[in-house]
């Protein structure tokens, strides 16, 4: 058995040494930027969905924690070349993940790697860090063809 403090710890300073998909798509179809004040994160968000409702590609940019940055790579990760619904179950999943009481379930097959994040559901201030690239991905699809909506978690 691994030590889960141990992954959580390794995982979040990989993904910030090296985050994911941390590009601004110049030709995005859709884009939306992000701010949590409580914490002073702030990240932009680009997407290309084609006319299935997939992912195709997916960037941002962006600075602030650790728990911010790395969660927004890994969100990247587990919807890129995925469809718009299977995005948003996910995010569902994450916050409940984090919302949850502690005796309750949570889909950990649709988390995949977010599984990791799970301790932040002990800080409670640390989920608006965590769910900060989610909202804003939430904003970015509604917007339809709109760009630069801009959204705080607040
Ligand atoms: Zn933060």
């Amino acid at each position: 058995m691994y030590d889960l403090e141990d992954l959580y710890q390794e995982v979040v300073m990989d993904h910030n040494r090296r985050p994911r998909n941390f590009k601004k798509l110049e030709n995005a179809q859709r884009s939306a930027d992000g701010f949590n004040p409580l914490c002073g994160d702030q990240i932009s968000l680009y997407l290309n969905v084609d006319d299935e409702g997939v992912i195709e590609d997916i960037g941002f940019e962006g600075a602030g924690c650790a728990i911010s940055k790395a969660t927004a790579s890994m969100m990247t990760e587990a919807i890129k070349g995925k469809n718009v619904e299977h995005a948003a179950e996910v995010f569902e999943a994450f916050r409940h993940m984090l919302t949850r009481e502690p005796e309750e379930e949570y889909d950990y097959d649709l988390l995949g790697d977010l599984e990791i994040l799970q301790g932040v559901s002990q800080f409670p201030t640390r989920i608006k860090c965590a769910t900060l690239s989610w909202h804003t991905l939430t904003s970015a699809l509604d917007g339809k063809e709109a760009k630069g909506q801009s959204i705080s978690t607040e």
